[in-house]
């Protein structure tokens, strides 16, 4: 959702509605820190000291998104807003998820439980922002900082580590020293977390505008090497300057290391992984050619060779174009002369032979050895089956 002015006016509508109940409610998390930044944010989070259900009695369209842990969305002229009470955490379980979450607490209670300093400005309907534990001097400092002791915080939720590097990619802050200290002595702890909280993460960190040093910090504080080998693909696009999707960071890490088979990947994702891999193969010494263009298809000619450049093999990039805007067909269907062809002008019935003579035809066509002509395709179509069924016969004698 992209944050409009509209859209924060309908954030303080519920704001003031809240209020109007007799409840405490403010903006908080990044949308504040974000205001503070001049940056603009995604999201808008709202706290309150209302119950879900009383937020529920009154707003006419709300969705029970995360009541357990107090949220509700509340959605305004089809915007959704995710309104979360207040609320204090017991003791955590599995260094993630706490036992018992209290509500109805105060906002000072509420704020002691968020992860980091700028995360818990709080800012009323009348843009006051109120700062009850140094995040705008952190903030000023460009500095990561845990509320309350960093290594209590870390072993409370293991996630956070994660969430203290992606901070770090997207605003290029520093870490504090007893935070950066806290986050080594706990790496251990990310081997507990959902695998798919930690892709979620580490592809917001691939595709951030600090991703340097945010890899540099793993690296340095020993977190990469906890990374189910990810390690070596940290290390190597760690200086990259250029973009890269999550899968493109992956597929190097696969290619430059041992990377353990627990990343959850679509089945289109993994397709998409192997065959890069296999063509990397291929192509990382010798030249990509009109044919291996013509079966791969453009985007994944080029995300390959994108591959092997960052890897220091030849940019291809140039004759790879070329070779695409050159093709004499793009598929099977473009050839002159068709299976359909073959089946008229001779009496064969054998399907396997006609895909095979089509397949020649086609690398002949692709690899400017025949003029995709109906002549010249029918001359040697028709040339290619007597010579098979003569084969064939001489078989069978
Ligand atoms: P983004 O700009 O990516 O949305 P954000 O700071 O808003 O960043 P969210 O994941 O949207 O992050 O969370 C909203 C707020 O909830 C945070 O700012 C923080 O105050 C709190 N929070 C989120 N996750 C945690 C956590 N794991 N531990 C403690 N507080 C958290
Ligand atoms: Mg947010």
């Amino acid at each position: 959702m992209v944050i409009t002015l509209k859209t924060r006016e309908l954030a303080k509508q519920i704001i003031r509605t809240l209020k109007a109940h007799g409840f405490e409610a403010y903006f908080v998390g990044g949308m504040v820190r974000d205001q503070v930044l001049g940056l603009k944010s995604e999201d808008i989070d709202l706290t309150t000291s209302a119950l879900p259900e009383d937020v529920m009695k009154i707003f006419k369209r709300v969705k029970e998104t995360g009541k357990k842990y107090g949220s509700v969305t509340v959605l305004m002229e089809d915007k959704p807003f995710e309104v979360t009470t207040f609320r204090t955490e017991g003791r955590y379980t599995n260094n993630r998820h706490p036992e018992e979450i209290s509500f109805g607490t105060s906002l000072e209670e509420d704020l002691k439980r968020r992860d980091f300093t700028m995360n818990q400005l709080v800012m009323t309907e009348d843009e006051e922002i109120m700062d009850h534990h140094g995040g705008l001097e952190d903030i000023e400092k460009r500095l990561i900082r845990t509320i309350g002791e960093a290594s209590k915080r870390f072993e409370e939720d293991a996630l956070r580590i994660l969430r203290a590097l992606r901070f770090v990619g997207k605003l290029g802050f520093s870490l504090e020293e007893h935070t950066a200290q806290a986050m080594r002595k706990h790496r251990y702890l990310l081997k507990e977390l959902a695998i798919e909280r930690v892709m979620q993460e580490l592809s917001k960190i691939v595709t951030s505008d600090y991703r340097t040093k945010a890899f540099m910090y793993m690296l340095d504080l020993d977190i990469a090497p906890v990374l189910y080998g990810l390690e070596e693909g940290i290390k190597n696009v760690a200086h990259l300057e250029e973009d890269l999707y999550p899968i493109e960071f992956f597929i190097l890490a696969h290619i430059l290391g041992d990377v353990e088979d627990v990343f959850r990947f679509s089945n289109k994702e993994r397709a998409i992984i192997e065959r890069v891999i296999e063509l990397h193969e291929v192509t990382k010494e010798d030249d990509f050619n009109r044919f291996i263009v013509y079966v791969n298809k453009l985007d994944m000619c080029l995300l390959v060779n994108k591959i092997n450049r960052i890897l220091g093999y030849k940019d291809q990039e140039e004759s790879i174009r070329e070779m695409h805007e050159r093709l004499p067909i793009h598929d099977v269907c473009d050839l002159a002369f068709k299976g359909q062809d073959i089946l008229w002008k001779t009496n064969l019935k054998k399907h396997s032979l006609i895909g095979v003579i089509i397949d020649e035809l086609k690398y002949k066509v692709i690899m400017e050895e025949l003029p995709n002509e109906y002549k010249a395709l029918e001359e040697y179509a028709l040339k290619r089956v007597e010579e098979t069924l003569e084969e064939m016969d001489d078989n069978n004698e």
